[in-house]
């Protein structure tokens, strides 16, 4: 067992979250992750409503007696969604742990601090780390340049954002961006984190409800497989890399606006990618961790190995490193 700082405050077994990923993060890969001993998380807004939000979160419950969460990503979007009523959402829903993304948690906390909701603060820079603590949110998940999605504009990847993170931020901090497994764990301890946030890593999954192919196509790639894309918008996002991101890129250069892009990158379309398979019909995020990645197991023996192997490292190889 890794006990941190993070497990004890979460009430979970393993220092290991699941990251809020749009269409993936549904009831039942949150439960499966939940059920093997790690944090499950449900992806808000992939819910196109409110009260299909709660209708989500109480399938999940159905699905596992464990802790887990939801997501809510505040970030500009095609069609404008009702955060505040996400919020209310989740807060009637009696779940006792989210996680806020993309912009200031802030006027979130009030509501979520009242109905005792411990909030885990997605972001990418340590600036914005430490106005979340000063806001009080109860851990930062901090984002690295390798991550898939939204990577922020800063550029800077984890082996220097975490550490100089944890030189001033005093909360539990998960290491979020490139991990996908063992090593990477013993890495993010080493670092100054008390656990590992994966995304594209529990995407290849058995649980994860998305099409085999998309599975598939992660385990065939490497770390060299992803796009970024709404640079030019300050927006931007870490992508597979396949002819609609490169399209999306071109257009980007040719001074288009996202009105005009928005028909080819809409999430509803990368969604249709998710669904049938079809790997060329829209742009799906997904991170440089993919070269990482070789296979497709169950929830439960991917955190079990990882923890198994991330011990195994620290008593065996670690360990005997240091000169007597
Ligand atoms: P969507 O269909 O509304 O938009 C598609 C993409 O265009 C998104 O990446 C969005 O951020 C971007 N976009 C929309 N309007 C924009 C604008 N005015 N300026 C710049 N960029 C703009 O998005 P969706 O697929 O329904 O996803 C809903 C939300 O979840 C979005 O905010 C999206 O960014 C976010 N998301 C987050 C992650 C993550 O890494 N946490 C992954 C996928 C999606």
């Amino acid at each position: 067992m890794i006990k941190t700082r993070f497990t004890e405050m979460f009430g979970i077994k393993h220092p290991i979250v699941q990251g809020g990923m749009q269409w993936v993060g549904r009831a039942e890969l949150a439960s499966a992750v939940s059920n093997a001993g790690a944090l499950g998380i449900l992806t808000g807004l992939t819910q196109p409503t409110p009260e299909d939000l709660s209708k989500e979160i109480k399938r999940c419950r159905e699905m596992t007696d464990q802790p887990f969460g939801v997501n809510l990503t505040i970030l500009p979007t095609l069609v404008p969604r009702p955060y505040g009523e996400y919020m209310d959402a989740i807060v009637q829903s009696g779940v006792k742990i989210v996680e806020t993304a993309g912009n200031n948690p802030k006027p979130f906390l009030p509501k979520f601090k009242e109905a005792g909701i411990k909030v885990i603060h997605k972001c990418t820079s340590v600036r914005h780390g430490i106005s979340a603590e000063k806001a009080g949110v109860d851990a930062i998940s901090m984002d690295g340049f390798e991550c898939a999605g939204h990577p922020g504009e800063d550029d800077v990847p984890n082996l220097v954002l975490l550490p100089a993170a944890a030189n001033v931020i005093k909360i539990p901090m998960l290491a979020s961006g490139g991990f996908a497994d063992a090593r990477g764990l013993v890495a993010a301890l080493a670092l100054g984190c008390e656990g590992i946030n994966m995304g594209t890593r529990f995407m290849a999954t058995r649980e994860a409800p998305i099409h085999q192919k998309v599975k598939e196509t992660i385990v065939s790639s490497d770390e060299r497989a992803t796009s970024l894309i709404f640079r030019t918008m300050r927006n931007t996002s870490r992508v597979y890399g396949n002819s609609v991101a490169k399209k999306a890129i071109e257009m980007e250069t040719e001074g288009k606006t996202i009105q005009e892009i928005g028909p080819i990158v809409s999430g509803a379309k990368g969604r249709v990618v998710y669904e049938t398979g079809d790997m060329e019909h829209g742009v799906w995020s997904a991170g440089t961790c993919m070269g990482l990645i070789h296979d497709i197991p169950t929830c439960k023996e991917l955190v079990e190995r990882i923890v198994g192997e991330a011990e195994a490292m620290i008593k065996g190889r670690l360990s005997q490193a240091v000169a007597a």
